[in-house]
């Protein structure tokens, strides 16, 4: 029985992938369908939520960055005190939970009540914009580095963020929450001796029907996030490896030169 994948008072921490439903694990959407209630982020998309069962309580607790609907200590507690009920909980976080979702500070929160909680991993969104792209995120012997960063920085704290590790040449860098730094990304990388001209690829809503994406160069990065880039979650990718010499195009354009031939 499907109720069975999750006992009364256990939580799972699911990772939704980057909203296309396709994208979704076989586990996440069986434990889904489990649970009794589902807590959900703002990022989770429209077609994961048409998968939980109609009988399911639904509770958004939605969080985009800068519209806090509510914060993380009130979360902690709701999924706490959801358990403490003898709830089949599944929280669902957009992507993987563990990269950028804060699910360190629930499972501590969880652990600390004496709650059992297990994670379900999703695909993060470095992964689904790669893909959409048609691109790899490393390349043998250029790009032998991932790095997923994330740019969402409060006040003065862009100075504390390593620019001189970032700014590796064998390095993509995945950039998570940086649309509205793109400035400082810019600046901050290029002083730190990244090439101006170092490919960079804007994914909008990657693996969602309003996908956009966005190929420039670092130098360019504020000005294509500014004018290129909607409402939508944006991942920006640097590096030789998103180069649109990488992607389709390039095989489009190289096969019409050897016809040309
Ligand atoms: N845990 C998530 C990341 C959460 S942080 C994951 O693994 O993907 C939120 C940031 O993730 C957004 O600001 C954006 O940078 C990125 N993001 C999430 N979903 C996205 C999508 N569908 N397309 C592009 N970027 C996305």
């Amino acid at each position: 029985m499907a109720e069975q994948l999750i006992a009364p008072g256990q939580v799972w921490l699911v990772g939704a992938g980057p909203g296309d439903p396709d994208l979704l694990t076989r586990k996440a959407e069986r434990l889904i369908a489990a649970a009794s209630v589902v807590f959900y982020d703002a990022l989770v998309g429209a077609g994961v939520l048409a998968l939980i069962p109609q009988h399911v309580r639904r509770v958004s607790v939605g969080k985009r960055s800068g519209r806090h609907s509510k914060d993380q200590g009130t979360i902690d507690d709701l999924l706490v005190e959801a358990a403490l009920a003898g709830e089949r909980v599944v929280r669902l976080k957009g992507g993987d939970p563990s990269i950028f979702g804060r699910s360190a500070e629930e499972l501590e929160a969880l652990r600390e009540h004496g709650i059992e909680v297990c994670v379900c991993p999703g695909i993060t969104a470095a992964s689904a914009a790669a893909a959409s792209a048609g691109v790899s995120l490393t390349l043998r012997g250029r790009s032998r580095r991932l790095v997923l960063a994330t740019a969402h920085l409060r006040g003065e704290e862009s100075a504390g963020l390593d620019w001189k590790a970032l700014a590796d040449p064998e390095a993509t860098l995945a950039i998570y929450m940086g649309k509205g730094q793109a400035g400082t990304i810019a600046r901050e990388l290029t002083a730190a001796g990244m090439a101006p001209d170092t490919p960079v690829l804007l994914v909008e809503n990657a693996s969602l029907p309003e996908e956009r994406r966005f190929a420039s160069r670092l130098d360019l990065l504020p000005l294509a996030c500014a004018t290129a880039t909607g409402d939508g979650p944006v991942v920006i990718l640097v590096g030789d490896a998103v180069a649109p010499a990488r992607g389709p195009a390039f095989v489009e354009a190289r096969s019409e030169a050897q016809l040309d031939r």
